[in-house]
């Protein structure tokens, strides 16, 4: 059995986490990839659980060594996913999670996207988005309007996902999001797809 990937994009303050956190348990044996970023950590956010936090020269140095399976400058920052626990999760045959941008699904997609099933998650409009993010406080005046010029951006991507939740009720769109995260395990990926059809027709009789 090899992993299958469930990439979730959407603007900060969709409520990607929190669904994430809420499906845990109803999903099974995963591995959420812990990206690596320059920015700071928020109040409550932990070194190793949220993000690996690093400085600009380390990532870098990670970039010319190619240990990242996709990168991008999101907010002026840089974000990255390692390609190592990724490869060993799915060889142990997990669903690994991504929660990246959609700079990252466009380059996860051209490297991996025979094992990769997408959702765009989403406030149901930008006047929310907003709301969310300054009831949310943790970002001052100018990083929230940064997060809105971003977020506009990002939903020109839209079609480019398999799947769309619209979060306007969490328990609904955590449902969904646990149909997906069984969908994505059977999707085969072109290895797996091989194996599986010499396995197949290994036991039949030609005709
Ligand atoms: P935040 O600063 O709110 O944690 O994340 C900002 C944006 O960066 C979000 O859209 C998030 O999906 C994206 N992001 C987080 N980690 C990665 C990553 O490893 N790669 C890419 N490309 N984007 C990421």
């Amino acid at each position: 059995m090899s992993g299958a990937i469930l990439i979730l994009s959407g603007p900060s303050g969709a409520g990607k986490s929190t669904i994430i956190q809420r499906a845990e348990k109803a999903i099974g044996d995963f591995y959420f990839s812990i990206s690596t970023t320059t920015r700071a950590p928020r109040p409550g956010e932990r070194q190793g659980v949220d993000y690996y936090f690093t400085d600009r020269a380390s990532f870098e140095r990670e970039i010319a060594a190619g240990e990242f399976l996709e990168y991008a400058r999101v907010h002026d920052h840089y974000y990255g996913t390692s390609l190592k626990p990724v490869k060993e999760a799915l060889e142990e045959g997990k669903l690994v999670l991504f929660d990246i941008d959609v700079q990252g699904h466009r380059l996860a997609r051209e490297k991996m996207g025979d094992r990769i099933t997408s959702a765009f998650i989403t406030p149901p409009s930008l006047a929310e988005l907003e709301r969310r993010l300054r009831s949310r406080a943790t970002d001052d005046d100018e990083t929230i309007r940064r997060r809105l010029r971003n977020a506009r951006e990002e939903i020109e991507a839209l079609e480019e996902y398999d799947y769309l939740i619209v979060n306007d009720d969490l328990e609904r769109a955590t449902e969904e999001f646990i149909a997906l995260a069984r969908t994505a395990r059977l999707k085969p990926g072109r290895r797996e797809a091989a194996a599986f059809r010499e396995r197949w027709l290994g036991g039949g009789t030609e005709s």
